[in-house]
């Protein structure tokens, strides 16, 4: 079982994506992700959580080199990644892999179970070609489909098991951290709880490292052991799952657990005022000051003219003016 600590660093990651503007025209930027800071240590769950569009999905495109990041570093085993090429590369695509929102998309309609499976042992050369379907029939039964899975394609399976297909294939390389992005939200809620079980057993059983990114609290409540609250591109609270559960502090966080009612804390229902439900700003233009300030219905005059940074505070990290002016 992993159990290394810091298997990943995060620091200062920014990726901005310019946006096509008129001739003459200043040029204008989207910033998805702006600074975002953390650490994932081995054998637990770190979730990312927020409304859509606030940068979660390019913090999963980032983590697996599908992007470059427009600054910022990620250290993974010790190593930055940008810097990683050959067999140091691949044993970096090896070491992370990804489970995505749609199952169906994630595999190849014209590939047979086996050969899906198959292809990550050939690749990186992890097992002799006559062991390969046994490590693959392995696979498939520790995510609960029978070998009869073997010679169909994948348009034969229901949305839950190809998605338990796409786990499979995340565990053929024996990877150290999974990057699980929404990984039920395609799927029945009938058959989500049986994929949240089956991710649960894979922390317990393996101790692989998961990133668990999801707008949907319940699924954070009950894996993840850190969350990190994300508004417009930026962390605003980080903190152990238990306490933002316990006790949000930031406005933001009060509001996304108000939206969840099957979870929705006291504290916090009782703390949200209308004007918090107002709409996200266009974060291509951004507010002044702190990007939450024009729902907020706790702001203070120095909300809209300084932008708070996060800090840490009695194991917590909060980027509030609330708290950083304590
Ligand atoms: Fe509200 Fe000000 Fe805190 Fe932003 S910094 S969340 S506007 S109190």
């Amino acid at each position: 079982m992993n159990t290394e600590q810091n298997l990943l660093s995060v620091e200062t990651l920014k990726k901005y994506f310019e946006l096509k503007s008129g001739f003459g025209s200043p040029k204008k930027f989207l910033k998805a992700v702006d600074g975002v800071s953390f650490d994932v240590n081995g054998n637990s769950v770190f979730a990312i959580v927020g409304e859509s569009g606030c940068g979660k999905t390019t913090i999963a495109r980032l983590l697996m080199k599908l992007l470059d990041p427009t600054d910022g570093r990620i250290i993974f085993k010790g190593q930055d990644v940008s810097a990683l090429r050959g067999e140091a590369l691949m044993g970096f695509r090896r070491s992370v892999q990804i489970v995505f929102q749609d199952p169906f998309a994630s595999l190849n309609p014209r590939m047979r179970i086996v050969d899906a499976l198959s292809e990550p042992f050939k690749i990186h050369k992890l097992a002799p070609k006559h062991e390969i379907k046994d490590r693959v029939t392995e696979l498939l039964m520790k995510v609960g489909i029978t070998d009869e899975a073997l010679y169909r394609y994948p348009h034969e399976f229901s949305g839950g098991q190809r998605q338990r297909i796409c786990i499979a294939r995340a565990l053929t390389v024996s990877p150290s951290l999974i990057v699980a992005d929404e990984p039920l939200s395609a799927l029945d809620v009938s058959i989500q709880a049986q994929i949240l079980n089956l991710l649960q057993d894979i922390k317990k059983e393996t101790g692989i490292a998961l990133i668990l990114i999801s707008h949907d609290l319940r699924v954070v409540h009950y894996l993840s052991d850190e969350v990190a609250v994300m508004y417009l591109g930026r962390i605003v609270e980080r903190a152990k799952t238990e306490d933002i559960f316990k006790e949000p502090l930031h406005p933001y966080t009060h509001l996304l657990l108000a939206s969840a009612p099957e979870i929705r804390h006291a504290k916090s229902a009782n703390r949200i005022r209308p004007a918090e439900q107002g709409d996200v700003p266009s974060p291509v233009d951004l507010p002044q000051g702190c990007s939450f300030h024009p729902r907020c219905s706790k702001k203070l005059a120095i909300c809209d003219k300084i932008e708070p940074v996060l800090k840490e505070k009695n194991g917590r990290h909060i980027a509030c003016h609330l708290y950083n002016s304590e």
